[in-house]
């Protein structure tokens, strides 16, 4: 339906070439005849479309199959070594770079580490310019190879061709980070943590660049590679120290109108409630968040680590078996499932998957909890239609989801799209 609609508006033949690269791309080797099943496309035009990708060498044939008394099948695929992606991880504690090729595997990545109290914007733009400049040394491939850089980073990113971003519990105030990573000299005053006359690196990247929020990236990786695959109506769930969610309907993940749509962490389950960290009372994150969850530890159990990093702060309390302690996960878990329900009677989605490092902590230990929580939260019939899992791909996957970004745009013909992240090509 997506499809037909999305065609409507546009070039027919790069629709058709779209169709059938996604076909391959996410479906696999084909032979014609199965292309032109999957899709619902004419042999001619299947024929067309695919003698063209051939000739730019997008796909490649890979043997052929016999057919029962015909002439042997060409199978066709996507050619992985077409081009490079690069996909940036903007991190609490680390800036991480990966190189992959069009199949998504890994060629070269490094890591930059962060101070977690300070996130200097001039430092981070250093750290991905130099990343970009290393990966594609390592891996020996040229900058014109290189498809595009996509980005995650906390907080909103507003579209345009400065992918400002407003990231307050990162510290970041409308940095335009597209801008400064093109090369632009001078961070606006309106950055208070430089001032005015801070100036970012002399020289920036000419590669197109796609910014989007952290947690829609990993949600589009979990989407395309990991627990959402082959969901079409599917809602990534990402607990970290804050809480965020992707949402993605009839296949395409939902933006809003100015990109921000997602904050389900600040979506109020308590009137009137805890103090969250984006100046609002009551939010989700700030009973289910790990930052907002071992606050409350620390208030109702003496045995909490005042000074304990968070991981170690979260494994400690779902290990603590004092009453207290117990308690306070059966109230999270509740909390946890209001929020689900809400994001199963909003949205319907087929599947729910539950990820980021402390949503992964909870889930390995209580998903039947929270589900029964949710259960309990959510309308009897939506609730019955929803699967909720737990990610796969683990809380790395950040920079391989801001890779897709790049890889989306591809797939569209490498066509700047208005509804998508910020593309700054
Ligand atoms: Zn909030």
């Amino acid at each position: 339906m997506a499809e037909a609609r999305r065609r409507t508006v546009r070039d027919l033949r790069r629709g058709n070439r779209e169709v059938l690269l996604r076909a391959l791309y996410f479906g696999g080797p084909a032979s014609r005849q199965e292309l032109g099943t999957a899709t619902g496309l004419s042999a001619a035009t299947v024929s067309n479309v695919t003698g063209d990708l051939l000739a730019d060498g997008v796909i490649v044939e890979a043997g052929q199959v016999g057919s029962d008394g015909g002439r042997p099948r060409v199978i066709l695929r996507a050619n992985a070594e077409h081009g490079y992606a690069i996909g940036v991880d903007v991190g609490e504690t680390h800036v991480r770079v990966e190189l992959f090729d069009l199949g998504m595997a890994e060629q070269a990545k490094v890591e930059y580490a962060l101070r977690p109290a300070r996130h200097d914007v001039e430092l981070v733009v250093r750290h991905i310019l130099a990343g970009i400049d290393l990966v594609m040394a390592e891996a020996g491939v040229s900058q014109e190879r290189v498809l595009g850089v996509g980005i995650g980073v906390p907080g909103l990113v507003e579209r345009g061709p400065d992918a400002v971003i407003h990231a307050p519990t990162y510290g970041w105030q409308g940095v335009p980070l597209g801008a400064l990573l093109r090369g632009a000299s001078v961070l606006p005053s309106s950055q208070g943590l430089l001032g005015a006359q801070t100036r970012s690196p002399r020289t920036g990247t000419e590669l197109p660049l796609y910014v989007d929020n952290g947690a829609k990236t990993m949600g589009q990786a979990e989407l395309w590679f990991g627990a959402g695959r082959g969901a079409r109506h599917a809602i990534v769930a990402l607990i970290g120290s804050g809480v965020g969610a992707s949402i993605v309907t009839d296949g395409m993940t939902y933006r809003g109108a100015n990109g921000s749509a997602g904050e389900w962490g600040h979506t109020p389950i308590a009137v009137g409630g805890r103090l969250c960290r984006c100046g609002a009372r009551g939010c989700l994150e700030a009973y289910v968040g790990a930052e907002g969850l071992l606050e409350r530890y620390r208030e109702v159990s003496p045995s909490a680590d005042p000074l304990a990093e968070e991981v170690a702060g979260l494994a400690a309390l779902l290990a603590d078996g004092s009453a207290a302690a117990r308690e306070l996960m059966a109230d999270t878990v509740t909390c946890l499932g209001a929020g689900l329900g809400n994001l199963v009677n909003l949205f319907n989605p087929e599947r729910i998957v539950l990820g980021g490092w402390a949503g992964l902590m909870m889930g390995r230990r209580h998903l039947e909890d929270i589900r029964a929580a949710t259960a309990r939260h959510a309308l009897a019939q939506p609730y019955a239609q929803t699967a909720i899992e737990l990610g796969q791909l683990g809380a790395d996957a950040v920079a391989l989801g801001a890779a897709t970004l790049v890889i989306d745009a591809f797939l569209l013909d490498s066509a700047p799209r208005t509804t998508d992240a910020a593309v700054l090509s």
